[in-house]
């Protein structure tokens, strides 16, 4: 089945927003096995949205709206679709009561327009909005799908894939199932890594094995289509076992995860504590790891020492280290490491120390970091990274990877 997706709304051709609903469906689409060929963006304007639909139907089997349900005028997405389907709009009675409920649970007050958000095209699939007040909706016709998701995201992603993705499994047209794998890589190179599994991808058919690189790891999603997801299952096993029998030592974790996730789940089953003393990122490790939940088991605290100062008084960074061998050294990596390893009383310590530009320090050029890594029970590490002419983000992105998969690393040893 192929898709077009329209969202509406001029706030998407001011520039005021960016499109992360079509970014976000195509994702979800893919894995349903829908090929998604065109997104379309349009303005709260009725004709050119009635345009847009009758390109879309020309092209696209299953067209998806996002946007333009709310109780405005310029919400237009619903009387545009109604008028152009010649499909009556009828109020849905557990729409509206959804609707009054939620009025009642945030304590605001309803409004004769709020009503217009239980209207419905008739004769189509609700979709209940768990997290807002619009109901979506998915509507056939002979030829055509169109399903209608509200704007904001949180409204619709719950939507999508709890209601969204049952409505439209309906109506797909194979009777296969999708299933997919996301494998996780960190450590090699795009290039490197299909090269190792080029015969695999040269014969892939079923199932598919799609890759897919961003700042600094590489994913293979694996998908299968079966008939029973037992079959999926094991179908996409056998390929991923082929996969890991050659890369298997770059593979993290799979699915929705990330290094610091992994590390996260590491810690706490050991039962272990981590820190960090972070200069040239800023806190970035630790905000990444207080963004985990549960992340309060396993981190106490730790310290941002940007200044030489802090890292002398604070992490005891010896004045001997700082110089004759620098801030941005090996030897300044370990002691910020178990400075803070002390000072927070944890388990593990991850330390950052660096160059994130745009001027050379200490001689060093820009790229160059140190991560220091304290363990229980092992001599404090420090290990030296060379990230290039990058940007300052992509600088300090890159070390806070690096030090969670050291991190995870060291925890899986
Ligand atoms: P509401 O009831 O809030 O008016 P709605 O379904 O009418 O919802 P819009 O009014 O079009 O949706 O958009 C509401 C908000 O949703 C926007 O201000 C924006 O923050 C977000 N939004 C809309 N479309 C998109 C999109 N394509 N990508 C990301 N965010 C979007």
């Amino acid at each position: 089945m192929d898709a077009e997706i329209i969202a509406v709304g001029s706030e998407l051709l001011l520039g005021q927003i960016a499109n992360t609903n079509a970014q976000y469906l195509s994702k979800q689409l893919a894995e349903l096995g829908v090929n998604v060929y065109y997104h379309t963006v349009v303005g709260d304007n009725a004709e050119r949205l009635a345009q847009a639909i009758e390109v879309a139907e020309g092209r696209a089997e299953l067209i998806l709206f996002t946007g333009g349900l709310g109780p405005t005028k310029d919400d237009l997405t619903k009387e545009t679709i109604s008028r152009h389907l010649r499909a009556d709009l009828i109020f849905d009675l557990e729409a509206l009561q959804s609707i009054q409920l939620y009025f009642k649970r945030t304590g605001r007050e309803m409004t004769e327009n709020n009503k217009k958000q239980a209207l419905v095209l008739e004769k189509s699939t609700i979709l209940p909005n768990d997290h807002g007040m619009a109901p979506g909706m998915l509507y056939t016709s002979q030829s055509h799908a169109y399903m209608l998701l509200p704007g904001p995201p949180k409204e619709m992603q719950p939507m999508f894939a709890v209601y969204g993705v049952q409505a439209l499994q309906k109506i797909l047209k194979h009777n296969d199932k999708i299933q997919s794998r996301v494998l996780r890589f960190y450590g090699i190179g795009e290039a490197l890594l299909e090269t190792k599994i080029e015969d695999l991808l040269v014969k892939q058919s079923n199932p598919t094995i799609a890759p897919l690189a961003s700042d600094g790891e590489v994913t293979l999603r694996i998908t299968a289509k079966h008939l029973s997801s037992t079959e999926g299952a094991k179908m996409i096993q056998s390929v991923q076992d082929e996969i890991l029998n050659r890369v298997g030592e770059y593979y993290y974790g799979m699915d929705e995860t990330s290094l610091i996730e992994e590390a996260v789940k590491e810690l706490k089953r050991r039962h272990f504590t981590v820190t960090s003393a972070e200069s040239l990122t800023g806190g970035m490790f630790q905000q990444m790891l207080t963004s985990v939940p549960g992340a309060s088991k396993v981190f106490k605290g730790g310290l941002v020492s940007y200044s030489n100062e802090v890292k002398a008084q604070v992490l005891g960074v010896s004045q001997s280290t700082i110089i004759t061998e620098g801030v941005v050294s090996e030897r300044c990596a370990i002691e910020m490491a178990e400075g803070a390893k002390t000072l927070f009383n944890s388990d593990y310590a991850v330390s950052f120390t660096g160059v994130a530009g745009p001027d050379d320090l200490e001689g060093h050029p820009v790229g160059t970091v140190f991560i220091g890594l304290a363990a229980p029970g092992k001599d404090t590490q420090a290990f030296p990274l060379q990230l290039g002419q990058s940007s300052r983000e992509q600088i300090r992105l890159r070390s806070v990877k690096k030090g969670c998969s050291l991190l995870l690393a060291a925890l899986r040893d």
